[in-house]
């Protein structure tokens, strides 16, 4: 792509285009459509399949096709796909400190106040609840241990290839679709740079909606479209309360707080922390944004290297 045309798409003018007065109504009419689809389907969640190691390739050349037309670019390789390792040396630590540890405190009790003259029943006492605990906290623990050990998704632009964190499919899905479409931008030559983050993470955040959308429809099964509801929803949240604070207008509490989903807090927490929201965060509202006022087919435009920001 044309390296004077991608330079309209740097983080600075994506933010200055954001901070127009006007994208906080457009932002209220996004996030108030996305509450109702989510408030309309909140009783169907369910957990989803986690897909096999050999079936990632294929889930990838199933959507790819999709990915391609809707950002109009032909002459796309197929990356290479995988799974995060696991690293084992994380995965037993966390499972000696979680569980073994604990445990162990029951003898080394029993022992030492034994050995004082204290007494079985005392050390039963002292070292049960520790005992206890760990068994009440078993699924929490297995999470942290799955997650310690899974490492996030990503995508490697010096060997063209995807990892991904084990997932249901429905999570899965539509980050395989984001990794997709920033191997897209790398064949086609969008800076990776740090100067380009928004526009880089927020057009990954349209293709995974896209594909999170067909699947919904395909399958009549609305988990598919959490995997990028869940985003969307809190990313456009926390961008719309740094733009009323920004330009000192009141937040409508009903979209800050309504359908507030287990992503949700941390993208808030991010903005009060940081005073500015994730770049995800930003170039998800400004690709809605975007979408909203002129339809999904600014992505043909923009890669075809037709589309000419607004000036601010
Ligand atoms: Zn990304």
């Amino acid at each position: 792509m044309d390296e004077s045309y991608i330079e309209q798409f740097r983080n600075a003018n994506i933010k200055t285009a954001i901070l127009q007065p006007g994208n906080i109504q457009a932002l209220e009419e996004i996030l108030n459509k996305k509450i109702t689809t989510y408030s309309k389907f909140k009783g169907e969640f369910k957990r989803g399949r986690i897909p096999k190691r050999k079936e990632l390739l294929l889930l990838l050349k199933e959507i790819k096709p999709g990915v391609d037309i809707y950002l109009g670019v032909s002459e796309v390789s197929i990356p290479g796909v995988n799974y995060t390792k696991i690293d084992y040396t994380k995965y037993y630590e966390g499972l000696a400190k979680r569980t073994v540890l604990p445990m162990l405190t029951i003898p080394f009790l029993t022992l030492t106040l034994n050995s004082n003259g204290i007494g079985l029943y005392p050390s039963l006492i002292f070292g049960l609840p520790p005992l206890l605990l760990s068994l009440l906290d078993t699924k929490n623990i297995i999470n942290d241990i799955t997650e310690e050990r899974c490492g996030s998704s990503e995508y490697n632009f010096v060997h063209k290839n995807i990892t991904l964190e084990r997932n249901s499919e429905y999570g899965l899905i539509s980050t395989l679709a984001h990794e997709y479409a920033h191997h897209v931008q790398n064949e086609k030559k969008i800076p990776k740079n740090g100067y380009f983050s928004f526009f880089n993470e927020g057009q990954a955040r349209s293709v995974q909606r896209q594909v999170s959308v067909n699947k919904w429809a395909q399958n009549d099964d609305f988990c598919f479209m959490l995997g990028s509801l869940d985003y969307d929803l809190s990313e456009l949240r926390a961008t719309y309360v740094w733009l009323t604070k920004y330009l000192r207008k009141k937040a409508n509490t009903f979209l800050t707080t309504e359908a507030m989903t287990q992503r949700g807090p941390f993208d808030l927490n991010y903005v009060q922390t940081h005073m500015i929201p994730t770049p995800h965060a930003l170039g998800n509202a400004f690709f809605s944004i975007l979408e909203a006022r002129e339809g999904t087919g600014i992505h043909k435009e923009i890669m075809a290297g037709r589309y000419q920001l607004p000036s601010f």
